[in-house]
């Protein structure tokens, strides 16, 4: 068995937005797909730690925001490696717009909307996936999906500069964090984006 099969898999980006009551939240997820077209119906998979998928539980309706080509890793960082349990991630953000169902979607590095109303949820342990009725969709952009892949090339920032010093470090293949030392330790943790030690590759100059 050779485990590198699945990176052969493709995935998108998207920042996936809720709102319950008074509170909007949103997060980077790269799991949403078509999985009918009559009547239209997009899955989403989302990991229960998130704060938006406690939004989307309760509330039952989301929008999902592709992300283009053009957008910006502040994306990433803003919508990615912060909780909404402990920041208001749209007080202050200007790149967003209410859609007809009262939610936010993003209007920066993003080609297309997609607003739905969940239909049914399936409990997958650490994750929930939401099937869900497509509401509403508009496009933003002309400029291409952001595949995962186009993420890791040419979106997340590369550590070069400290390769270039000679020093071994260490690279979370998520968000591309750099951890400076000879070894990492087994339970390191991300400080970015939470993921495990098993994330990070060594690089060495
Ligand atoms: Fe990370």
């Amino acid at each position: 068995m050779n485990k590198k099969a699945m990176y052969q898999l493709t995935y998108g980006l998207f920042v996936l937005t809720s709102r319950l009551g008074e509170k909007d939240n949103g997060c980077i997820i790269n799991t949403a797909g078509q999985v009918t077209s009559s009547p239209n119906r997009i899955s989403i998979t989302v990991n229960r730690d998130n704060f938006t998928h406690d939004l989307v539980m309760e509330s039952r309706k989301f929008n999902i925001s592709v992300l283009s080509e053009e957008a910006d890793f502040k994306i990433f960082q803003h919508f990615g490696f912060q909780s909404g349990r402990t920041a208001e991630k749209f007080e202050g953000y200007h790149a967003c717009k209410r859609s007809e169902n009262g939610l936010y979607y993003i209007t920066e590095g993003t080609n297309a909307y997609i607003s739905a109303t969940v239909e049914q949820t399936i409990d997958l342990g650490s994750h929930t996936m939401f099937i869900a009725s497509v509401d509403d969709m508009e496009m933003l952009s002309s400029a291409p999906s952001a595949s995962y892949a186009y993420y890791q090339s040419s979106i997340k920032p590369r550590p070069e500069e400290k390769i270039l010093t000679g020093k071994t470090v260490w690279r979370c293949t998520v968000c591309g964090y750099v951890y400076e030392g000879e070894e990492l330790p087994a339970d390191f943790v991300c400080p970015l984006c939470k993921h495990p030690a098993s994330d990070f590759e060594k690089v060495t100059s």
